[in-house]
């Protein structure tokens, strides 16, 4: 009889924790060395709630680590100009070191061209079409939150990159593509999956690295995951019994060697590197 096989849980909130704190630690010493406390400004248009608790969650995170938060609540029928007044504003500011536009905005605004407005030095987002093109380009620059915060969790288990056959699903600014990339940086062979992919199960099934940021509850079966594979769930949904991942998590773990939950895995990462994108955008501006 062989033994079953169970992969160990990625514990996302105390990686995150050690990120925060190592944070912590690197503003104290930039601010006792006379650098100006690095200050992330968060512009939030209209009133959904959701947004309004991940940009609450965002300032707390701020004060913990001591980075100042300045929080930009403005009313959901607030005019393209005078958001676009705004971000110049804080572009122009020296006293800011990032700022982070909190999508979606209301229908009648922009989310992509409004972010696009913000200089690219302080886009500790990472959502520039200039942030991405560095990254494409290979060449240095703020990189989005939430694919950084995938390759940290991989580097906090020790996932060997290099080489490895690396299976993305989703192919969005926000996750898929800059995640891709970051992978290939590191040297992955990185397959990009999407909504045209034939033979899904069979593709994912080669990887030793299996991403998905679908959107869809417990879409990756756990027939195809490759027995031993490091598998990431980017995924969140909000469902009836609590938020709900892209992966069958309860097959998955039977099959991957290591597997990150939801909630609890890629969710608190992206915060974390969202803070360490601030402190090094604060860095740059004073060296
Ligand atoms: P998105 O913009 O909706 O992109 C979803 C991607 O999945 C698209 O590329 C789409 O393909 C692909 N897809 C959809 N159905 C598919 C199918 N049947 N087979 C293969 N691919 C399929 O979503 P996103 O912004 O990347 O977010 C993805 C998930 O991650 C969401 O649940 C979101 O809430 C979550 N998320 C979590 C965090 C976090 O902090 N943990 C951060 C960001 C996002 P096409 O391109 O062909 O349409």
């Amino acid at each position: 009889m062989g033994v079953a096989l169970t992969a160990k849980v990625i514990d996302g909130r105390a990686v995150a924790a050690r990120v925060r704190a190592d944070v912590a630690a690197q503003v104290e010493v930039f601010v006792k060395e006379g650098g100006a406390p690095p200050a992330l400004a968060m512009v939030l248009v209209g009133d959904d709630p959701a947004s309004a608790v991940y940009v609450g969650g965002k300032q707390r995170a701020c004060e913990e680590v001591g980075i100042a938060g300045f929080d930009y609540r403005l009313a959901a029928e607030t005019s393209r100009e005078e958001v676009v007044a705004l971000l110049e504003r804080l572009n122009a500011d020296d006293a800011i070191s990032g700022i982070l536009l909190q999508l979606p905005v209301p229908d009648h605004l922009d989310g992509d061209e409004l972010t696009s407005l913000i200089a690219p030095a302080k886009d500790v987002d990472g959502l520039t079409p200039e942030s991405a093109g560095l990254l494409a380009h290979g060449r240095p620059g703020l990189r989005p939150c939430t694919p950084m915060g995938v390759v940290e969790l991989l580097d906090a288990h020790d996932v060997a990159l290099e080489g490895a056959e690396a299976v993305v699903i989703g192919r969005s600014q926000l996750v898929g593509r800059p995640l891709a990339a970051l992978l290939q940086e590191r040297n992955a062979t990185v397959t990009v999956c999407h909504s045209w992919t034939r033979d899904l199960g069979t593709v994912c099934a080669r990887a030793h690295v299996l991403v998905a940021a679908v959107g869809q509850p417990r879409f990756v079966q756990g027939g195809w995951v490759k027995p031993g594979a490091a598998v990431i769930d980017v995924g969140i949904t909000r469902t009836e019994e609590g938020l709900v991942g892209d992966v069958d998590f309860d097959a998955a773990v039977k099959r991957a060697g290591l597997i990150s939950p939801v909630p609890g895995g890629v969710g608190p990462m992206t915060i974390a590197m969202l803070l360490r994108n601030t402190l090094v955008a604060a860095r740059a501006r004073a060296a």
